[in-house]
């Protein structure tokens, strides 16, 4: 009989990390969100500090904005974590990392990370999900390019996200009020 590893069957049920830069949240991530809470009981959105990058949004804002985005999924928990992957996940009861697919470039990138992952840590694995039709399309890097230029990305974010992004690059926001981001 095999033992029973951490994180198996306590009182939090079934947990998944979903761990990324999400700057900002799209639609893709919250589509790979909505169907992970099909298979696991709780999600955690675990947005990472990573030197590497220059982010558009701080990690503060990202957390702000994906906590209002989430605020009537009681079974997301929205986080940040710095440093290595692996030891975030350690201190909860989380045993798969959670990671989108879009298409083969993605790919090689996310087998090496699922690979290391699971060499620093092997209780843990990583589960992709294939991106749905509609958004396979949608990243990150782009919404934030095509917003810079003043393109519509409504319908691709959340509409809290699409007036950030243009209070951001200092483009008209439109009627609605700039404060109270949680209507
Ligand atoms: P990272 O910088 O860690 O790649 P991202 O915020 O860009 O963080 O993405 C987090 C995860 O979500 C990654 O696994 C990425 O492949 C996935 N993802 C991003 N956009 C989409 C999308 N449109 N459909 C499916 N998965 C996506």
């Amino acid at each position: 009989m095999t033992q029973k590893k951490k994180g198996e069957n306590n009182e939090m049920g079934k947990v998944a990390i979903y761990p990324g830069s999400f700057d900002p949240l799209t639609y893709g991530h919250i589509d790979i969100v909505e169907r992970a809470l099909e298979i696991f009981d709780k999600v955690i959105v675990a947005i990472a500090y990573d030197a590497e990058k220059k982010p558009l949004f701080t990690v503060e804002e990202r957390l702000e904005m994906v906590k209002i985005i989430f605020k009537e999924s009681p079974n997301v928990i929205v986080d940040s974590f710095k440093g290595l992957l692996v030891n975030y996940v350690e201190k909860t009861n989380a045993k798969v990392i959670l990671r989108g697919l879009r298409a083969t470039s993605d790919f090689e990138y996310e087998f090496h990370m699922a690979s290391m992952n699971r060499s620093l840590n092997t209780h843990l694995d990583t589960l992709f999900m294939m991106t749905s039709k509609d958004y396979f399309f949608v990243s990150s890097r782009t919404i934030k390019e095509v917003a810079k230029l003043g393109g519509a990305v409504e319908g691709l974010v959340p509409d809290l996200i699409a007036r950030r992004l243009k209070e951001k690059f200092k483009l008209p926001v439109g009627k609605k009020k700039l404060i109270g981001w949680d209507d």
